[in-house]
């Protein structure tokens, strides 16, 4: 992938990002997800282009897009799904484990945070569905926000790295510039 598609893809980041690192079906699901996005604020040292630069899903490709029309010195590009796994496959295996067990955590965390109900019910109005915490106690939110909130810092240290933006890994640019 180019310096380009590398810097929109961190600057989207979240999630999303990760699992699509993670294997093909993530970046299928990025794909059909049509996540569109005005923007929001760039992440550090990123290039002049990105201040304003949103971004939309559809059709298999991403594609920048600003509000107010595309700046003069703003680069033309998409990315295309076959482009994001090419570049996940080439990934040195410590990144691919971190990733993977980002995702994981970022996973069993939702699948927490799902479980709680707050129906208000003595006997829970949601029974029929298995495993709810109904209510959950003060300290299994507060554990469970913590732990949403470790995953998203997490996921902002580990995206730079693995796209080779915005940190000093010379050794790894060197090697991200080969794959592009
Ligand atoms: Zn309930």
């Amino acid at each position: 992938m180019t310096e380009d598609q590398r810097w929109l893809l961190l600057h989207m980041g979240g999630w999303q990002i990760v699992s699509a690192f993670c294997s093909p079906e993530g970046t299928k699901s990025l794909m059909n997800c049509r996540w569109g996005s005005t923007g929001g604020n760039p992440p550090p040292e990123a290039p002049t282009w990105l201040e304003g630069c949103g971004w939309e899903t559809e059709a298999s490709t991403i594609s920048p897009r600003w509000l107010g029309g595309k700046p003069a010195d703003a680069p033309t590009f998409t990315i295309k799904p076959a482009a994001i796994n090419r570049f996940a496959a080439e990934l040195p295996d410590g990144i691919k484990a971190e990733l993977l067990a980002c995702r994981n955590a970022g996973t069993a965390n939702a699948v927490m945070r799902y479980r709680f109900c707050r129906c208000g019910s003595k006997k829970c109005g949601y029974g029929y569905l298995k495993d709810r915490i109904c209510p959950p106690t003060p300290e299994q939110e507060q554990a469970a926000d913590e732990e949403y909130w470790r995953i998203v810092e997490w996921q902002d240290r580990l995206l730079p790295v693995v796209l080779g933006l915005g940190v000093d890994a010379p050794g790894q640019l060197q090697l991200f510039e080969a794959n592009a």
